[in-house]
């Protein structure tokens, strides 16, 4: 996988369908190969696009929703059986998750004396940077959860704690915006020059999305995770791009897709 560069193994919403897989992408950025979310089939995507799973430094799960976690036991799977690997990966994961994962790969039988290296389950806080190598990673709340936690989150106990995830390195810039609750979820990030923002619009709509980067400086928009009633209408998505300026700077995520930075 060239450096400097996206690679998108699941453009999905949470819709199984034929053609998408759910979310997921590999980031190469200053030599660090960083996995955000592990939608389903992950691990048998990353293998279809030759991913080196001993070469990932990092994985970041932006919620807990399925389509966005629930490959990563199998990727964990890989890098045991597939890549043989002997240092332990971190997981950069909401902490409401920290204990339930633990106890996944325990009830999995992902021992560390089995696989020979510690899955390290780390905490997302907001606004509170962490590093991989080089890369520095902050992520920042949105608001996608706010109603799950009122019908019942609350009454249990847990969090609900989605996050947008903002990466920098080498004087570049993206955003990963996980899932949103609106599109203002992303003005935090939009103050600055912004080389590559990779939006979902599952959970907000075209319009609203190109409402709040009309004149934002954002180099180059790439939308995935589009709801499955608007996915096939990539006529309407291009007219809106070109209405609010992003004719030339806006990509539809397929899965396979490559992007350079
Ligand atoms: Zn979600």
């Amino acid at each position: 996988m060239a450096d400097d560069s996206v690679l998108f193994l699941g453009t999905s919403d949470a819709i199984p369908g034929w053609d998408r897989s759910h979310a997921c992408l590999v980031l190469r950025l200053a030599g660090q190969s960083i996995v955000l979310d592990c939608g389903e089939p992950a691990a048998k995507n990353m293998a279809f696009e030759c991913v080196d799973f001993g070469g990932i430094e990092a994985i970041a799960l932006s919620h807990l929703h399925a389509d966005h976690v629930a490959g990563l036991l199998q990727v964990i799977t890989a890098m045991w059986l597939v890549a043989k690997r002997d240092r332990d990966i971190p997981v950069y994961l909401p902490a409401e998750g920290i204990e339930t994962f633990r106890r996944l790969l325990d009830t999995t039988y992902l021992f560390p004396e089995l696989i020979k290296f510690n899955v390290d389950l780390r905490p997302l806080k907001a606004r509170e940077p962490f590093a991989v190598g080089p890369v520095q990673v902050t992520p920042h709340r949105t608001t996608h959860l706010d109603s799950i936690r009122r019908l019942g989150g609350e009454r249990r106990g847990i969090a609900c704690e989605p996050f947008l995830l903002e990466v920098a390195a080498n004087g570049k810039r993206l955003v990963y915006s996980g899932d949103l609750g609106s599109a203002r979820d992303l003005e935090p990030t939009l103050d600055r020059p912004l080389d590559l923002l990779i939006c979902e619009c599952a959970h907000v709509t075209p319009e609203s999305l190109f409402e709040t980067l009309r004149d934002r400086p954002v180099k180059h928009l790439v939308i995935t995770h589009i709801n499955h009633l608007i996915w096939d209408d990539h006529g309407r998505l291009m007219e809106l791009a070109r209405r609010f300026g992003y004719a030339e700077r806006c990509t539809i995520a397929r899965d396979g897709l490559m992007v350079s930075l």
